[in-house]
């Protein structure tokens, strides 16, 4: 019943814009996927390729070992639930969520029977004669989850479904539709531009800018090792300093930024995205905020910066600071210590940036990729 996604080597155009690069991807049976980019970078068109709303340019899409890359929507057993839900508004919840069956001609008590139990699978239980326009937005997303699941696809696409909840119902059906994947164990995949849902719900996540995919790996996996600078931003926050490799030992990885030089683990979570020969090549040195601490002038790897911005929240402190050459620096230290509390705008510090905290990262590329 479970399925497996492959898309191979699959470009999508419209007219003169490339919306996909070449993409390459594996989602396993079972899987919780997630497509995660900002606005305009490809993940509606990869979800509506899959669904089979839209044809591939080039390439080729697998369910397990069928290729349906020509294969009508309603032959591909998909359930999709899309971003603005798509709900029939004069129809009652039971008629929408009714369609799909409808559609494939399954007898009436069949429907009424099967409409009932993904009414259950989403709380909604005895919300059949209601009409759309009498639901709350959280209701609604509900229906139109119904709506994909009472076909029993092999396949769930879920387009930013909660964007349009407001951030305490978003997180209730976060954790609802999490555990509705995991009891139903449905391929699914999920499309947000919202970095901490897709850390927080996927088993895995493909991280896509300009049509590219960046990177795929675990939540842990991107962020902890992002593989370039733009997984590095956009997945978390972080300072990315331009910087060049001026030497390599067993150790260290000693780089030049600017007028500073930074002394880098040598181990594969610091330096395992570096390109071969990395002399001389264009790169950041990524630090998140959380990983920098206040020293003087004698620690190894300490930068000055003039203080621009303090803000105390209570349980933490973030500071702002200017770098030589116009650099911006955020810092968020989670442990205040004392003296921190007299930190001023317009102050220079000294700013530890310790080896086992920088990852050493390449630009990312625009052009056509590998995912
Ligand atoms: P968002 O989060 O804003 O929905 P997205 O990452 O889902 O963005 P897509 O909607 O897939 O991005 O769009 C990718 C690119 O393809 C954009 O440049 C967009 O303008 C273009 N595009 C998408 N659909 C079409 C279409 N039907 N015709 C022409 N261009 C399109």
């Amino acid at each position: 019943m479970l399925s497996r996604v492959e898309l191979k080597q699959v470009v999508k155009r419209f007219g003169d814009v490339t919306a996909v690069k070449r993409l390459n991807l594996s989602i396993r049976e079972g899987e919780f996927f997630t497509l995660l980019g900002p606005s305009g970078c490809g993940k509606t068109t990869i979800l509506r390729m899959i669904a089979g709303f839209y044809q591939p340019s080039e390439g080729r899409i697998l369910f397990d070992t069928n290729d349906v890359t020509h294969l009508p929507p309603h032959r591909r057993d998909t359930g999709m639930v899309f971003q603005n839900y798509a709900l029939f508004p004069h129809m009652t919840v039971m008629e929408n969520v009714a369609f799909g069956l409808q559609v494939r001609k399954r007898p009436r008590e069949e429907i009424k029977r099967r409409v009932e139990e993904a009414l259950a699978q989403v709380r909604l239980a005895g919300y059949g004669e209601r009409r759309i326009s009498q639901l709350s937005g959280g209701q609604q997303q509900r229906v139109a989850l119904a709506r994909a699941l009472v076909i029993r696809p092999r396949i769930l696409l879920l387009d930013e479904p909660l964007s349009n909840l407001d951030a305490r119902l978003r997180d209730e059906m976060r954790a609802e539709i999490i555990n509705l994947q995991r009891s139903l164990g449905i391929t699914t995949v999920y499309v947000t531009h919202d970095q901490t849902e897709a850390l927080s719900m996927s088993d895995r996540i493909a991280v896509f800018n300009q049509g590219v995919c960046q990177q795929v790996g675990t939540p842990m996996e991107v962020y902890n090792t992002p593989t370039n600078s733009f997984v590095a931003a956009f997945v978390g926050e972080t300072n990315l300093l331009p910087c060049t490799v001026r030497s390599v030992t067993p150790e260290t990885v000693t780089v030049s930024c600017g007028d500073w030089v930074l002394t880098v683990d040598n181990r594969p979570e610091n330096v395992a995205s570096l390109p071969d020969d990395p002399e001389g090549k264009p790169l950041f040195a990524s630090i998140r905020p959380e990983g920098i601490r206040l020293t003087d002038e004698s620690a190894p790897n300490a930068i000055k910066g003039t203080v621009t911005l303090v803000q105390f929240t209570g349980s933490t402190l973030q500071c702002t600071a200017e770098l030589e050459g116009g650099i911006t620096l955020r810092a968020l230290f989670l442990n205040l210590r004392r003296g921190m509390e007299r930190i001023r705008k317009g102050e220079t510090l000294w700013f530890d940036l310790p080896k086992e905290q920088i990852r050493l990262v390449p630009p990312a590329p625009g052009g056509e990729a590998d995912g």
